[in-house]
This record gives structure tokens, sequence and C-alpha cells, in this order.
């Protein structure tokens, strides 16, 4: 397959290969052409796998050329559920329109940082917004962006889009564009309440899987390490040191136990940053950059840098706590093994979270052999579940005092 093949300009066709992309990958093949004829798509395909630019063509494509005189309107819209993912995208698509030469506005927006720059940017119209939820309302409300003439919608994320946290705000911005519209989506993974929603919301979609079974990740090894709570930090530290991981990000659940551990790593010697949204928007970019750079060794972060987040040739992915949503494994681990690269996730299994580490086996149909690392065998016996006995689990949503009891029999079942 090439790119041509695929119904794209010369122009654009020209450009991937000057960005050296010889050939389209598995997603673009099969998602290029219906979106670049119009119709509605529904992408489900592994992270990493050239999803970004799959829509960047068929966005550009779309694109009519702006009347010379006339104020740029948006015609395409792209929504994100992060900032970085939102800078990235952004960037994804104005090099691309650069390279191949096409007259196309793309504006970018994003909360965090000052309104009223991307306002100034606004003012001379714009073809292409990519924009994360709230700040692209918050800039609609300033009178700044009309999005009466979006004529293609992007979901990248599509699944953490139309989640609950964003139905409200997705629900607003969807009220502002037409209805008849193009609605692209695009994720590694659906839960079976969001395709309901995703389908209802496009029209005679084209249906795009792309494996997203893990085995479609043979360039990931994952492991996981059998350890106690207590020496997981020091644990991390042994294993950057001792396999000389040149690079790690490091997934934790809370923001505190982010500042907390790369505080102890920085202790004990390594180049260390804390990765969350309570950081500002400028901090959290410096750190990512100086990470690219390989200015900083570790970073350890929350969930907001499991989606999207694009890092060349990232070698490893740690799980100091586990995800609490079997689908943000597959994110998280998704940020190495990128672009054909080979890279590494590893999961720190504890007493613990033992279980819900068997449930992610079983919803992913994975089996990770435990392994233990000599000086940090756990002194607690780790209870043995096997993924099939692994049940439960709800996403989102820790055990409560009373779950905790019901479970121990001390409370009546609920009915
Ligand atoms: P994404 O799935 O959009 O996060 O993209 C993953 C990576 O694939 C990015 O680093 C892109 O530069 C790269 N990529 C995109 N298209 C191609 C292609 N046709 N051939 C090789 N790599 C690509």
């Amino acid at each position: 397959m090439t790119f041509s093949s695929l119904g794209l300009h010369e122009t654009l066709v020209a450009a991937m290969a000057q960005q050296g992309y010889a050939q389209p990958t598995p997603v673009q093949s099969a998602a290029v052409p219906p979106a670049v004829a119009g119709r509605d798509v529904l992408v489900c395909a592994q992270t990493g796998s050239g999803k970004t630019a799959a829509f960047a063509l068929a966005v550009l494509q779309r694109c009519k050329p702006a009347s010379s005189a006339g104020f740029r309107h948006p015609q395409a819209l792209v929504l994100v559920p992060t900032r970085e993912l939102a800078v990235q995208v952004g960037g994804v698509l104005s090099g691309l329109a650069r390279v191949a030469g096409l007259p196309v506005r793309v504006s970018v927006v994003f909360g965090g940082v000052s309104i009223n720059p991307q306002l100034m940017a606004l003012r001379g119209g714009t073809d292409v917004v990519v924009a994360t939820t709230g700040r692209l309302l918050d800039i609609v409300a300033h009178n700044a962006l009309d999005l009466g003439r979006v004529e293609t919608l992007v979901l990248d994320e599509a699944d953490r889009m139309l989640d609950l946290g964003f139905a409200e705000e997705l629900e607003r911005v969807l009220a502002m564009v037409p209805a008849q519209r193009q609605s692209l989506l695009f994720s590694a993974t659906y839960s079976a309440a969001v395709r309901r929603l995703a389908e209802a919301r496009l029209r005679d979609p084209v249906e795009v899987t792309i494996d997203t079974g893990m085995q479609a990740a043979p360039d990931i090894m994952q492991r996981a390490v059998t350890v106690d709570p207590s020496r997981r930090t020091q644990l991390l530290r042994h294993l950057v040191q001792q396999e000389q991981w040149p690079r790690v990000l490091v997934f934790v659940a809370t923001k505190y136990a982010a500042e907390m551990v790369a505080d102890k790593l920085r202790r004990a010697g390594l180049q260390a940053e804390p990765f969350h949204a309570q950081l500002s928007q400028g901090k959290r970019g410096q750190v990512l950059a100086d990470f690219k750079a390989s200015d900083v060794q570790v970073v350890v972060a929350t969930d907001v840098a499991a989606r999207g987040v694009d890092i060349a040739g990232l070698p490893v992915v740690v799980n100091f706590d586990l995800p609490r949503a079997a689908a943000d494994y597959i994110h998280r681990i998704g940020r190495t093994g990128r672009a054909g690269l080979r890279g590494m996730a590893v999961s720190f299994v504890t007493a613990e979270n033992a279980a819900h580490f068997a449930l992610i086996e079983k919803r992913h149909a994975l089996e990770v052999v435990r392994e233990t690392v000599a000086g940090f065998e756990p002194e607690v016996a780790l209870p043995t579940v096997s993924r099939d006995q692994a049940a439960g689990g709800v996403k989102g949503r820790r055990p409560s005092k009373k779950d905790k009891l019901r479970a121990a029999g001390l409370l009546p079942p609920l009915a």
C-alpha cells in the first residue's frame, strides 16, 4: 500500500515522504480513504499506530482553501483530552500543512495558560482548531470563534472524550457544531457503553479495528515484578541503575505520590521530575521537553501523561501504582514501543494489588510472568490469583469501607 493509493493529493503524499514515512501504517490505510471520502469513521487502533497522521491527512485534504477576502471560520475541529496532546496534535497538523505547502491555518487552544495570546492568534480567523473542551468553550464565550461552519469533527482519544468526566463540556461543544458534519473518532480502547454512545452519534460509520489486543503489541515486553509496597521506590532506583534505563516514565496513582517518589529519586541522585495536573502549564511543558531531550531521566506522572503523549524512543514505562481502570493499562504502556521501536513495561505487583493485576491480565487476555528481583523479594506472600479467577473491579471507584466490610462478610450484601 502506498500513500498515493489512499486518494490523497500529491502534495500530501509528497509531504509524508518528505517526513520520512515511506508507507501508510495499517490504520492509515484503512481509515484515510473513507475519511477523505467524507464518511464518518470509528477507529479502534493501538496507541502509537499512526492515528494522528491518519486524521491529519483527512482533515487537511478536506480543508477548502479560504477565499482571499473572506474571514476564515474553522472547517475542522479536533478535540483532545489533555493540553499536551493538543500541542502535539497541533504540531502534527501544522507541520504536515507546512511541508505540503497548504495555506491552511491551524490553531491550538488549551487551558492552564493565559487566554489572551490564544484570542489574539484567532483574530485573523483560522481553518483548523485543535482544542481541549474547557478552553474552547471560554474562547467561544469571548466570541473569538464560531463553530457553526465546522464540517469535520475529530475526537482523539474518543473513549476519554465521551467518558463522564468530559460529557457535559462535550455536549456543549457538540451543540455548537452543525449536526450535518463528518465525525472521526479515534481511540485505542472503547468500553461497551462508550461504543454505544459513539455509534449513536455517528452516521453510517465505517468501522476500522486494527488488532487492539496486547498480543498485537509484540514490540512491548511486559513484566510484572512482585515487591512489598514500601520498597517500590528502592526497587525502581535499583532497576534504573542495574538495567541502565536511559529514560523511564513512571506512573503513580496521585499527584502527591508523583511529588514524593520524584523527590526520593532525586535525593538518591537521579534526575527525576514529577508530572501532574497541578503543575503550571509552563512547568509541564518544561518537564516534557527536558524528558524528550534526555535532560531528565525519570518522570513520575499521574495518568495525565497516559494518553497520546509521544516521547520518541521512550524505552521503559513503569506502573509503580497500577492503573485503576484496566483500559488505562494499555494507554500507559503504549507510551513505549512506539513507531516500530521496542519497549518495555514493568508493573510492580504487591500483595494489595495482585488481584487487580490479574484482572487487568484477564481484561486484555494477557499472561505476564511474575518475577522477583534479588534483594527485593516480598516478605508478605502474594495471594495467588490466576487471571481466570480474577473478577470484579469497578472502573474509577475504590472499594469504600462498607464495600470492604461487605467483602469480609461483616455487613449484609447489597440487594
Ligand atoms: P500516533 O498513533 O499518532 O500517536 O503515532 C505514533 C507514531 O507513529 C508517531 O511518532 C508518528 O511519527 C509515527 N508515524 C505516523 N505515521 C507513520 C508512518 N506512515 N510510518 C511510520 N511512522 C509513522
